[in-house]
């Protein structure tokens, strides 16, 4: 199995033209506090983007030298 990070993916998203659930986004785009997953309905053949952001400055806090 592709060792991809799962366990956090919003999964069974619906399609934002026809309705139908979408099992796994097609790719995605992971940037600092966010990552961005393109959808690709198999049933209509519509692709659209979505943005989940993350709060988690706590982990990336590197305080530049002073
Ligand atoms: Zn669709």
């Amino acid at each position: 199995m592709a060792r991809l990070d799962l366990g956090c993916l919003p999964q069974g998203n619906p399609c934002a033209q026809c309705g139908k659930p979408i099992d796994s986004p097609e790719w995605i785009e992971s940037g600092p506090g966010r990552t961005s997953y393109l959808w690709h309905c198999w049933a209509c053949d519509y692709q659209f983007e979505a943005v989940a952001f993350f709060d988690d400055h706590d982990e990336h806090s590197e305080p530049l030298a002073a």
